[in-house]
């Protein structure tokens, strides 16, 4: 199982075969990759407390045909706060580390599992955004520094 977040407890759960699997099976080495992976799941934690988790399932249970539209934002939005933890901890970044979180993101996007298990990839069935967004969503939480950079629902707003 991969790692998650748990509301209830606000418990952060990682089993440390996954990185394992990071290394060997999906080529995401580093610390940072595996500091990028705890951030992510801190940023589920951020959600929990704002109350934008609580938002996305109620918005998912009126409309279940998006449900994993909403997960993919509510995902994609982790992986920006994780960047912008790391770009406020930036003095204490080595060199490589910006790359070696932006290769894991790219590991752990859909399309690349979903290939690498021998699949097509099929969009409606993200749950947690393509290589591509993932890497995105990261690189302007690294970039900016601030988490108002992290709107990933801003055009449902609109
Ligand atoms: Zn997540």
């Amino acid at each position: 199982m991969g790692p998650f977040y748990c509301p209830s407890d606000e418990g952060i759960y990682i089993d440390t075969d996954f990185y394992k699997q990071m290394e060997t099976e999906l080529g995401a080495s580093g610390q940072f990759a595996r500091l990028y992976v705890i951030a992510h799941e801190y940023g589920h934690h951020i959600q929990n407390e704002l109350g934008t988790s609580k938002q996305v399932r109620a918005l998912q249970e009126r409309n279940p045909r998006s449900a994993n539209q909403l997960s993919v934002r509510l995902e994609l939005q982790a992986d920006c706060y994780a960047g912008v933890w790391a770009a406020r901890n930036g003095d204490k970044l080595e060199p490589g580390d910006m790359e070696s979180g932006l290769n894991a993101a790219k590991s752990i996007g859909d399309d690349t599992l979903m290939r690498n298990a021998g699949r097509r990839p099929t969009e409606d069935a993200f749950t947690h955004g393509s290589s591509a967004q993932r890497m995105q969503w990261l690189k302007k939480g690294l970039e900016s520094g601030n988490e108002d950079s992290c709107d990933t629902f801003a055009d449902l707003k609109r």
